[in-house]
């Protein structure tokens, strides 16, 4: 029985006591869920705005996928970007692409306005492909970018594979031609399946660390204008005409808005007084998955990597998209002050969370899954070492939206609701994106209609 634990949660230190909501209290925001994406919210709200803000946490913050992700920082969609295209339009989802991106300046306007010490690595990262699918499906993507102005991403492709293949001539000019070898060592791959690597821009943080100390950063700032109350799971939000009560097991938030960052997943029931039901088209619209994640620290000095790794052969695995692939981080190991040290975490597995069924962190972690992952590195890894042990195992919930896309915006049958929610597994860069938009609309900005709008939550 191998216990959840996570290198992210096992280096918060943190000395803020739990304070429950204990007393009915009055906000103008009431954002519920204190992960990555409610503290940003939070902080945009407090600095954009006049509001004042009650956040209200179930548990701790960011021990939610906040603390059990994988704390690579990435830009893609866990969906290609040419089928977002099909979807909304070019030009739509280029600006979904942009505004993700545009989450790296925020995470550094972040960390300077509120002096946080989370360090925050950025680097190339890589993608590497071993079959003409997922070749020929970025090279797509790469021309969405093209004609929408956005830079295309660098891809390379094994010359000793090209050698046997037509590529079609619109992408000529997205992609170069390496020897396979080359690929190889971009990727630090020992397995010689992969044929083609993607790189971008990419970077590794604790997402939890990063969040707990923005939060006191936020108590500390803003006292009259920011109350954090944790240990304090909501049981409904109820909406009116043109405010919410939030109800907690010992008292209630009445609010002007009220904004859900819970991830995807809540025991809570939403009543919607003025206008249609909200609630099952709201639980229903979010499928939760379980990513299992390990990591091993070794006392060598290497420097920070991400990269995904799509092997060809992984048909046999659990992994519901039927999209098979393991993710690995590399950073300097900040747990201990024992010497310079190397932390790689891989993550890939995963598991459907039956609707209906509860997902508990405390729940034990899986043998098997540590055993595939053990495999993968040893196949596929190069620097993998076996000497290391393995001294962190977790696990964590995602919430996918159905068309794998974040929800950041105004609930279409009531617009006292906000979301900024729906991890999809990749949700660190699109949740900070999703605490500015938030704030721009409390602000009263009129934005123009995004690939974040909460409308499929509407159709029944
Ligand atoms: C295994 C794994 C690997 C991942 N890897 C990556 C990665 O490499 N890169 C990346 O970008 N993203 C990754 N993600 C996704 C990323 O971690 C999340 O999208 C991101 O942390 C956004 O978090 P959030 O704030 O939306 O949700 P969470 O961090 O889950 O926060 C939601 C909060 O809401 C609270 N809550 C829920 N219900 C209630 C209620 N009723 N009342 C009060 N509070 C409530 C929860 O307790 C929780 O703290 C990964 C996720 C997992 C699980």
């Amino acid at each position: 029985m191998i216990p959840n634990r996570s290198p992210w949660i096992a280096q918060l230190k943190r000395t803020r006591p739990i304070v429950p909501l204990s007393q009915d209290s009055h906000a103008d925001i009431a954002i519920v869920g204190g992960g990555i994406a409610g503290i940003v919210s939070a902080f945009f709200i407090l600095h954009y705005t006049n509001h004042s803000v009650v956040l209200l946490e179930a548990d701790k913050i960011a021990h939610g996928a906040t603390g059990h992700n994988a704390g690579q920082l990435t830009s893609y969609f866990e969906r290609p970007l040419a089928d977002i295209a099909r979807e909304f339009g070019v030009s739509m989802a280029i600006d979904g692409q942009k505004s993700v991106e545009s989450a790296w300046g925020l995470i550094e306007h972040i960390i300077t306005t509120a002096h946080l010490r989370t360090p925050l690595y950025t680097f190339t990262g890589a993608a590497g492909f071993s079959d003409s699918a997922h070749v020929f499906a970025h090279l797509h993507d790469n021309l969405i970018r093209k004609q929408g102005g956005l830079l295309p991403e660098h891809m390379y492709i094994s010359a000793e594979w090209l050698a046997n293949q037509t590529i079609p001539e619109q992408y000529t000019g997205l992609y170069s031609a390496l020897p396979h070898s080359h690929i190889l060592e971009k990727l630090e791959a020992k397995h010689s399946g992969y044929i083609a690597v993607m790189e971008s821009k990419k970077g590794c943080m604790n997402s939890a660390l990063f969040s707990e100390e923005l939060a006191g950063y936020l108590v500390a700032t803003f006292p009259d204008r920011f109350h954090l109350y944790e240990g304090s799971p909501v049981k409904n939000v109820r909406l009116h005409e043109s405010s919410a009560t939030v109800t907690t097991a010992r008292a209630r938030v009445h609010a002007r808005r009220v904004v859900l960052c819970t991830n995807g997943f809540e025991k809570f029931s939403l009543i919607n007084e003025y206008g249609r039901a909200i609630d099952t088209s709201f639980h229903a619209s979010v499928a939760g998955r379980i990513g299992y994640m390990s990591g091993y620290v070794d006392s060598t000095q290497q420097k920070p990597t991400a990269v995904s790794y799509f092997p060809s052969n992984h048909a046999d695995s659990h992994d519901p998209t039927g999209e098979s692939y393991f993710y690995l981080t590399r950073r300097p190991h900040e747990h201990s002050d024992a010497g310079p040290a190397t932390l790689t975490c891989t993550g890939g597995p995963e598991k459907v969370l039956p609707n209906g069924a509860e997902y508990s962190r405390h729940d034990f972690y899986d043998e098997d899954i540590q055993e595939s992952i053990a495999d993968f590195m040893d196949l596929h890894y190069k620097p993998h070492t076996k000497k290391a042990d393995t001294v962190f195992q977790w696990h964590g919930l995602m919430g996918y939206t159905p068309d794998g896309i974040r929800r950041v915006g105004v609930e279409p049958r009531n617009p006292v609701l906000l979301y900024n929610l729906g991890c999809n597994g990749v949700g660190i860069l699109p949740s900070v994106y999703g605490g500015k938009r938030i704030a721009q609309i409390l602000r009263g900005e009129v934005l123009p209609p995004s690939i974040f709008d909460p409308r499929d939550i509407l159709d029944e």
